[in-house]
């Protein structure tokens, strides 16, 4: 009977894996995850952050009551002023961050996404440096799937805990 336990191991896996692709591909919207997505050419990018806003505001309708409104602002300046706190190149690289776009955008009826897109624009190629990543602030994040694209480099991860770091090599 040894056989049936890595068979479990194995159906439990590509399941999760279909998961994981049906996400990233269709944007899947699952409360508590998110998604980091970041593509470089040498030194030049962009890096979009999407998440269900449950897992980040607390809420997903249209009519934002007082609190809702101030909760909005907080988080939405937090990542005016730190996302480049929240995902750290090498000081050496010089990277500088511009603001694209940071949205509340209604779905359907009851869900809504909060979606964050940043230029970058560095001194150097990335490659070869790490990065460092750190969402541990909104701990009902509690999966962050990023991809990193540098050049012909891919990198997957999910974070743990909203931290993690990847080398680019
Ligand atoms: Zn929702």
């Amino acid at each position: 009977m040894k056989w049936i336990f890595p068979c479990i191991l194995l159906i439990g896996f590509s399941s999760f894996a279909n998961k994981h692709e049906e996400h990233r591909h269709h944007g899947a919207h699952v409360h508590g995850a998110a998604t980091l997505e970041m593509a470089f050419d040498k030194n030049r990018g962009t890096i979009e952050f999407e998440t269900p806003a449950m897992g980040i505001l607390g809420f997903e309708y249209k009519k934002l009551k007082e609190a809702d409104k101030k909760k909005l602002k907080s988080v939405t300046d937090d990542f005016e002023k730190n996302f480049s706190k929240m995902i750290s190149f090498d000081q050496s690289l010089q990277c500088q961050f511009e603001k694209r776009g940071i949205d509340y955008v209604l779905e359907s009826e009851g869900h809504a996404e909060f979606s964050v897109v940043y230029s970058v624009v560095c001194a150097k190629s990335l490659t070869g440096s790490q990065i460092q990543f750190d969402f541990s602030k909104y701990s009902d994040l509690k999966k962050i799937s990023v991809t990193a694209l540098v050049d012909s480099l891919q990198k997957s991860m999910e974070l743990k805990n909203g931290k993690g770091q990847i080398e680019l090599k």
